[in-house]
């Protein structure tokens, strides 16, 4: 039998993280778990209930709140206490304000928890800033991904176009630049690659070169342990 896998991808918005992940995951046969929706469904909730700057309270909403994702045709369909929120998540609101919510200590706890918890089957390529460093620090496979500033702000500008949605680069580009830093400042599990992790550079690789690159590394793993 082979042994169980988790494989984390970590890295900052629009580095090629979601995309990347889901293929690795179809390709393997994996579960596929975007730990950013998670962040995003509370940062909502706070929104509806118009807590954002009252951080007891978001961190009341976070234990009381049931969150499920439900991975099915390439979309991660997003529950809020039943309730599917799977678009309300993407808004501009919410991008402006998930990284500010997801700074708090004690909410990270709670999603920690779960995605631990969503994580134990095995098996799984779970995506986010701190997979490989707290969430699964064991996790067999680790992968940073980056790419230039200018790079990711096009890919998010045509993903919402393809979406038939239409943004402003300079406001994407905004909202990209203050999460980033605001996600590797923070003090709690800020964005960071782990010691042990491969980083790879997306900026002038097609999706095809990025997944193949990880799934390479699945076998190589597999290989040497065969080895010992
Ligand atoms: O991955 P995505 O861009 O949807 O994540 C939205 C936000 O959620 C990030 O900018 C970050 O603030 C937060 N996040 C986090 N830790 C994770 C995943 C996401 O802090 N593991």
């Amino acid at each position: 039998m082979t042994e169980k896998m988790i494989i984390a991808i970590d890295g900052p918005a629009g580095s090629g993280k979601s995309t990347t992940a889901k293929l690795v995951a179809e390709k393997l046969g994996f579960l596929y778990i975007d730990t950013g929706a998670m962040y995003r469904a509370i940062t909502f909730a706070a929104i509806q209930n118009n807590i954002l700057e009252n951080y007891e309270a978001v961190i009341q909403l976070t234990k009381n709140s049931e969150i499920k994702l439900q991975f099915n045709d390439g979309i991660t369909k997003v529950f809020l206490n039943e309730l599917e929120v799977t678009e309300e998540i993407r808004s501009p609101l919410v991008n402006s304000q998930v990284s500010d919510i997801s700074k708090i200590n004690e909410v990270r706890e709670e999603l920690v928890a779960k995605q631990r918890k969503m994580g134990e089957v095995g098996d799984v390529v779970m995506e986010g800033r701190d997979i490989g460093t707290v969430v699964f620090p064991n996790a067999q496979i680790k992968v940073f991904l980056t790419a230039s500033i200018d790079k990711r702000v096009d890919r998010r500008v045509k993903e919402y176009e393809d979406n038939g949605k239409s943004v402003k680069y300079d406001d994407v580009k905004h909202n990209l630049v203050n999460r980033d830093i605001i996600d590797s400042t923070r003090t709690v599990s800020p964005l960071l690659k782990a010691e042990e992790a491969l980083e790879i550079d997306t900026s002038n690789l097609s999706i095809d070169e990025q997944v193949e690159k990880i799934v390479k590394l699945v076998e190589e793993y597999r290989i040497n342990k065969q080895k010992v």
